[in-house]
């Protein structure tokens, strides 16, 4: 089922909303205690003109001389400096570590969200592009989550109370000082947009780098093996090159933001000092209260800086929620009914009930497909490459859906049985063996939740492993490495088949278990499979022949071969096979 997502007005908060919750105490307290310590940045000025205006002045201030007032003024300085640091430091430590919380959250959702999702989404996404959502996207998001909370509130504040301060010491200069900051706010909101902008382009192509240095790498011995052809060099120049275009021209539009912003907000500054000089000449203003508003024009200039960084930052993040969403409200997945039931113990027998397939709908794989296999019996699919057998496999796995038709066990459709009964009652030896970067021992065991070492070593030597794993220093505790790197194609199958003869699932697919065998270790694989397809229904697929003859029935997938025309390669066999 195939259901977009549906692109959100406001990608952070609906990406943030449901994981921070758990958080919401911690970044109340970061915004609060970044709030405190802004009342004490802001005292900071006052012991300075309390010196000039009265100690160096010699002017005694209630009944303190000037030694006293200027000691005092010094320790104050210190006292304002170390409650407002440690309040900062309390501030972001909170936020933090809550966001870092938040984050792992995240990743997780997005990991649980993408390895539900249907193959034909995953056939779409690519690794490299869901990896780099999962780390550099989440780790972009985090940074507003801090900076939002760390400095939004204390930059408010900070931007009210000086306000404040300044027109309580000098109304007129104020204004002044105010006078650039509509201009600055007109640049700011050019800025974001543009910021915006550039930030979803660089991360839509760093997406595609990652992407396609994940192929890359993961098929580095094809790079290396056809070096010969500078195909795979090009591919990631061009999108290295591509990616470096676009990073030059977003950092280029950020970077011209903070100069242009310091030179209005200099101008501002000059307009003050100006002013305000010539009222301290005039005697209409203290040295003291010019140098307290020279101060608070840093702070009154400080959170206008923050808060422009803070929107271009959001606008950052805000590609990057989108990225994120994406994933997250991404429901194309295979469905499960609510009242979806275990699968059957499979007494009767499987089929395909006139199937229609394909990866895209416009390019039908099956179409009127039917097929019977009775219970315990065992059936080999046999065709041309491209006909469609693994996918009759994966049909039968639910890893796609089928576009019309019907799949059943002992008659119930698999549609109408849970996801997760359905893989356990299925024991899949696949075409390419999908193992893991672990042991093994944990390779072999994840074909039956709960097998034990015993188990896992019965099934082992049962599909041949022992002969090569017991060469390896750490036997079935040896890594294979990632892809199973450091086994051969044959060994990798006979692991892969392992799986399947630890499980004790009633149904099992097999995709070519014999391929990449020598004659003598196909010979003995086939005699595993006998023993363990006692007892079990079996559809294997294979171009192996010695294979084939040991099915109770061996059917023709045939692309050229109208549905419905029935195709029996082994006398008795008893199937109908046809693909329009
Ligand atoms: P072989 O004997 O070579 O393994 P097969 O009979 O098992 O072939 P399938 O792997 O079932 O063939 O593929 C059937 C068709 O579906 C092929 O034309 C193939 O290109 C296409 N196909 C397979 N997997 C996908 C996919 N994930 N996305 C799109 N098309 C696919």
């Amino acid at each position: 089922m195939v259901r977009p997502a549906k692109p959100h007005r406001h990608p952070i908060r609906r990406v943030l909303q449901p994981v921070i919750q758990s958080e919401r105490k911690a970044l109340g307290a970061s915004a609060l205690l970044g709030t405190a310590a802004v009342a004490f940045e802001l005292a900071r000025p006052w012991p300075l003109a309390l010196a000039v205006d009265y100690a160096i002045a010699r002017r005694p201030l209630a009944g303190l001389g000037p030694q006293s007032l200027l000691l005092f003024a010094g320790a104050a300085v210190v006292l304002f400096t170390l409650i407002a640091e440690s309040g900062e430091l309390g501030s972001t430590l909170l936020a933090e570590r809550a966001a870092e919380r938040v984050g792992a959250r995240l990743r997780q959702d997005v990991y649980d969200r993408a390895t539900t999702l249907s193959l034909r989404w995953h056939d779409r996404m690519r690794s490299g592009e869901l990896v780099s959502r999962l780390t550099t996207d989440v780790g972009r998001l985090l940074d507003a989550l801090v900076a939002v909370t760390a400095q939004l509130l204390p930059d408010v504040v900070r931007l009210l109370l000086v306000l404040i301060l300044l027109t309580v010491v000098s109304p007129g200069l104020a204004l002044l000082a105010l006078a650039v900051v509509p201009l600055l706010a007109v640049f700011a909101v050019r800025q974001r947009r543009r910021v915006r902008i550039a930030q979803q382009r660089a991360r839509a192509e760093a997406g595609l780098l990652a992407a396609s240095a994940t192929d890359l790498f993961r098929n580095v011995r094809a790079v290396q093996a056809f070096s010969a052809n500078a195909r795979p060099a090009q591919v990631f120049h061009q999108r290295n090159a591509a990616l470096l275009d676009v990073n030059v021209r977003a950092v280029t539009t950020e970077a011209r933001w903070s100069p242009v912003a310091n030179v209005v907000l200099a101008i501002g500054t000059g307009l003050v000092l100006v002013v305000g000089g010539r009222e301290v000449l005039d005697g209409r203003l203290s040295t003291g209260d010019l140098l307290v508003v020279t101060a608070y024009l840093s702070a009154l200039y400080s959170p206008v800086r923050g808060l422009s960084r803070l929107s271009g930052l959001l606008a950052k993040s805000n590609a990057s929620a989108a990225r994120i969403q994406d994933v997250l409200a991404c429901t194309e997945e295979i469905a499960e009914d609510e009242d979806a039931r275990p699968a059957p113990p499979l007494v009767s027998g499987l089929w395909f009930a006139d199937v229609r397939f394909g990866y895209q709908l416009s390019r039908p794989v099956l179409d009127g497909f039917d097929l019977t296999v009775a219970a315990g019996q065992t059936c080999c699919v046999l065709g041309p490459s491209g006909a469609g057998k693994s996918t009759v496999l994966h049909l039968l796995l639910r890893l796609y859906d089928v576009d019309a038709g019907g799949i059943m066990l002992d008659g119930v459709d698999l549609r109408s049985i849970r996801k997760q009964s359905l893989r356990q009652a299925v024991a899949f030896v696949p075409q390419d063996p999908w193992l893991f970067d672990t042991t093994i021992a944990q390779n072999i065991a994840l074909g039956a939740a709960g097998a034990d070492r015993a188990q896992v070593l019965a099934a082992g030597r049962a599909a041949l492993v022992d002969e090569f794993a017991h060469q390896l220093p750490g036997g079935y505790d040896s890594l294979v490495g990632e892809a199973a790197a450091q086994l051969s194609g044959g060994q990798r199958r006979r692991i892969a088949l392992a799986r399947a003869v630890v499980s004790k699932a009633p149904l099992m697919l097999l995709d070519e278990p014999t391929a990449s065998l020598d004659p003598a270790s196909a010979a003995a694989v086939i005699t595993a499979i006998e023993r363990c397809a006692a007892g079990r229904t079996v559809l294997m697929v294979t171009h192996d022949p010695l294979l084939a003859a040991i099915a109770d029935q061996v059917v023709t997938l045939d692309p050229h071969r109208p549905a419905g025309v029935n195709l029996t390669t082994l006398p008795g066999a008893a199937s109908t096979i046809g693909r329009r």
